[in-house]
């Protein structure tokens, strides 16, 4: 359907597997307005084709690869898309945003989304070239790791001249494959890892799809967006979090000053520091082993960076990985964990779902629960382990269900770190208690960024009180649905680093930066007017170049106020998909260690007071007391309409 707006192509695919037919999926304008694209577009495309009674390996679910409108404008970071599914790790929808350069790609091809449904007889890898789709037998290459495939897809796209055709790839490896619950899609060397998308793709009988084309994204004002882009990276580049700490440690330099706050997960988050921390931080990671910073297309930020491993230059860990396979097993070997990295990418699983399995293996054998060799700070054999995982090899095949489902079999629930069946990232957050609300409520399970990412204002930006309970519901629900719409647009989350003003980071201890640490746990009235009465903030905020970007682009109006209205209707409408799955207060926990047991002893407040948090989060978003979003809210967002 064709748009009058810039920055979409107007053209979303629906290929059905089972019959090997495509056909134009409708999403109109007003559907553009409504649910933006990314993230948000892939719930609504869920919610109107789901009831609540499909299985994540089914004929019924849907794998729906979304790009935003900002996708491929030049925009700084925005080359992201977006896949979300019913996961086969939850039994909710997952949502993954990725940079590697298939988004891009797709809309080259003249195609804001691509819905795939049913699987294949036999693997198989898609080509679309433009309105061209082409099926090929892809037996030559399953079983074939990740990059492998990647280098023998581009030599069946080579042309006469010998050169090959650009294109954008998603592909999956053996854990894909063989549907490991926590598999994940692989591009470039990005990867969408959260929720097991790559075992649905696994299930699918897709080994990979490559696209092409030639059409370009129309940008409405362009003038007005060259502009704006050059001072948007200007901007990016001064601010300490995006011009200074990321691009120098990447996500890994805030490993100290996790340290320093407690909130490093060491031994399957038993404890909030490590001994050896300096082993496995940033600062050494970059002293010794960084050799050039990467980024995704468009990207001013470069977060990630290349290391050597065997003699190959290769992606380095990102700060879950590093924590979870370093403090996380009581590991201190760097370069292990450099390598392990490596070869869970090559294997397509998610880093952070297999080391905290790992992790809570390593407890239950310790405890006597379930003998199954894998223990604290002994470290040698896991490549091996991945290996078996990613195959369903002896013990890889009970590993390979994740920490939810063996603590189901083995006992020790109370020490299984996941929520909704999604293993947490790498932050422990009994002493940052609003993160710890955040990756209980998220709605793909036990995720950082979904969850609001509260902790960079309770101590790795900011340092508002990490334990209080005041103020963090609202602005959790703030950080998510700001965080719901980059996303949805096709920008990287880590865009909205820049929005707290440089001075604040650059002068934690000047006069300023301790009043906003002391004033901001008491201004969730303020969040709770700007979502009420969204015209209040009718302005573009100079932190906040979002906002511009996205009218220049589109030739919508958008607002702060307007965005944040956006965000919350995706936030609650992915909600919505899961409460056809079931979702309610109760799945909306943290296992006990978190919630009942000190972290420190000498501290009450040391843990995360979830149910007086959730109460105040729930009341916050309008929310019954079971946690759903009340039919007046549903009617306000124009969800289900
Ligand atoms: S900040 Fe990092 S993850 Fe985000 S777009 Fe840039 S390089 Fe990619």
């Amino acid at each position: 359907m064709a748009t009058k707006y810039g920055g979409y192509m107007g053209k979303v695919l629906l290929i059905d597997l089972l019959k090997k037919e495509s056909r134009e999926y409708p999403f109109s304008d007003e559907e553009r307005e409504l649910y933006i694209g990314g993230k948000m577009m892939a719930a609504k495309i869920l919610k109107d084709n789901l009831t609540g009674k499909e299985k994540p390996f089914s004929d019924d679910n849907l794998l729906v690869i979304t790009t935003g409108p900002l996708t491929g404008s030049g925009a700084p970071s925005s080359s992201r898309f977006n896949i979300s599914t019913l996961s086969p790790q939850t039994g909710y929808l997952t949502s993954s945003n990725c940079g590697g350069n298939f988004g891009y790609y797709l809309k080259k091809a003249g195609l804001d989304a691509l819905i795939l449904k049913g699987h294949l007889e036999r693997p198989t890898w898609i080509e679309i070239n433009n309105d061209q789709i082409v099926f090929h037998e892809a037996d030559d290459i399953w079983g074939m790791k990740t990059t492998e495939v990647q280098t023998a897809i581009d030599d069946k796209l080579r042309l006469k001249n010998g050169r090959v055709r650009k294109n954008g790839k998603i592909c999956i490896g053996p854990a894909g494959e063989n549907q490991v619950l926590y598999s994940c899609i692989v591009s470039n060397d990005r990867v969408s890892g959260r929720g097991g998308t790559g075992a649905i793709m696994g299930y699918m009988k897709i080994k990979a799809i490559a696209v092409s084309g030639n059409k370009e994204v129309k940008v409405v004002n362009k003038e007005k967006m060259v502009k704006l882009t050059k001072k948007w990276f200007k901007y990016l580049r001064k601010h300490p979090l995006t011009g200074s700490q990321l691009p120098k440690l990447g996500t890994a330099g805030l490993v100290s000053a996790m340290q320093m706050k407690s909130i490093l997960a060491t031994k399957n988050y038993k404890y909030g520091q490590y001994e050896d921390f300096e082993a496995v931080n940033g600062e050494t990671l970059a002293k010794e082993y960084n050799i050039v910073n990467k980024g995704c297309l468009t990207c001013p930020i470069k977060c990630a960076r290349t290391v050597s491993v065997e003699g190959k230059i290769v992606k380095g860990p990102e700060l879950e990985t590093l924590v979870l396979l370093g403090s996380g097993i009581l590991n201190n070997d760097l370069k292990a964990i450099l390598k392990w990295n490596y070869e869970l990418d090559e294997l397509g699983m998610d880093t952070i779902s297999t080391a905290n399995t790992i992790s809570y293996a390593m407890e239950a054998n310790e405890k006597g629960l379930w003998d199954n060799g894998l223990e604290f700070k002994k470290t040698d054999n896991l490549s091996k382990v991945f290996e078996d995982i990613a195959y369903k090899r002896g013990i890889g095949e009970e590993l390979a269900l994740g920490s939810k489902r063996l603590s189901e079999k083995y006992g020790g629930k109370e020490f299984a770190i996941h929520a909704k069946g999604m293993e947490l990232a790498a932050y422990e957050p009994r002493k940052a208690v609003g993160l710890g609300l955040g990756y209980a409520v998220s709605n793909r399970g036990g995720c950082h960024l979904n969850g609001g990412y509260l902790v960079i204002l309770e101590g790795l930006g900011l340092a508002i009180n990490p334990t209080t309970y005041h103020g963090k519901a609202d602005l959790t629900m703030l950080f998510q649905d700001l965080m719901e719409m980059i996303s949805a647009s096709g920008q990287c989350l880590f865009t909205s680093y820049a929005f707290f003003p440089s001075p604040l980071m650059n002068h934690p201890n000047s006069w300023y930066t301790r009043l906003a640490n002391k004033v901001l746990p008491y201004c969730g009235f303020a969040v709770r007017l700007i979502n009420k009465y969204p015209r209040i903030a009718h302005l573009h905020l100079p932190v906040f170049h979002h906002t511009k970007a996205f009218e220049y682009v589109t030739g919508m109006k958008m607002k702060f106020g307007d965005y944040v209205r956006c965000g919350e209707r995706g936030y609650n409408l992915e909600r919505e998909v899961n409460r056809l799955f079931g979702v309610n207060a109760n799945k909306d926990a943290l296992p006990k260690r978190l919630v009942e047991c000190l972290q420190d002893a000498a501290d009450d407040s040391s843990k995360v007071p979830l149910d007086k948090l959730k109460k105040i989060y729930y009341h916050a978003r309008s929310w019954d007391e079971n946690g759903l979003p009340k039919a007046k809210l549903l009617r306000k967002l124009k969800i289900g309409e």
